[in-house]
């Protein structure tokens, strides 16, 4: 990890160079919103009502412990980011947060094997129960590296919605990039019947 210091993934000091993000945006322009809201010029372009980053990606060791969470298991690592997560979580309530339901980013199940959990629904569970109510239908490619264009080509069709859902969402995962992901799940979880779906990340990559 960061400073090398044995016996703990992130010490004190390296965990206070986590930033968090106080003033949300909107993911698609970048204009300040609240809450992380999608602004109005932007709000034909996407199914996402809004997407809340707990924590700037490249302030302290946010980048290395996404990386571990994905590639190491460390579910040391799943704890400190859950919490920061439960922080962004308290971005998005204007939610009656009985009636929220926490989704989680599904993994295709081939990968789901390899890896043995799905680090956004590891995420999740620190926000509230978890509702794995998406499936990935197919394989795709790692987002990393493709262009805009291509990313939202690769994750188009690639989720169903196998149960039913609340008309509030919550959609969790650990890094969101373009949001073509988050983007594809909230336009499945809309044709289920979701009103409002908010993405929570831990950072935006
Ligand atoms: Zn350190
Ligand atoms: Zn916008």
């Amino acid at each position: 990890m960061q400073c090398g210091r044995l016996g703990v993934w992130v010490c004190y000091e390296c965990a206070k160079q986590i930033l968090l993000v106080h003033k949300q945006r909107c993911f698609l322009c970048g204009a300040l919103s609240e809450r992380g809201r999608t602004c109005p010029n932007c709000r034909r372009k996407t199914y996402l009502d809004g997407l809340v980053v707990a924590a700037y990606f490249d302030r302290g060791p946010i980048r290395e412990m996404i990386h571990a969470l994905k590639y190491q298991n460390t579910k040391e690592i799943a704890e400190i980011l859950g919490h920061l997560c439960r922080y962004g979580l308290e971005h998005v309530y204007q939610f009656d947060r009985r009636s929220v339901m926490i989704v989680p980013v599904p993994l295709h199940p081939r990968r789901l094997v390899m890896r043995g959990y799905n680090q956004a629904e590891l995420l999740a569970s620190y926000l509230g129960d978890v509702h794995n109510v998406l499936k990935r239908t197919r394989r795709t490619l790692s987002q990393t590296g493709l262009s805009r264009a291509r990313r939202v080509a690769n994750v188009a069709s690639a989720f169903v919605c196998v149960r039913p859902v609340a008309s509030e969402i919550v959609l969790v995962d650990d890094v969101a990039t373009t949001g073509a992901t988050l983007n594809e799940c909230a336009k499945v979880l809309k044709d289920a019947g979701a009103r409002r779906v908010w993405g929570l990340v831990v950072a935006r990559g």
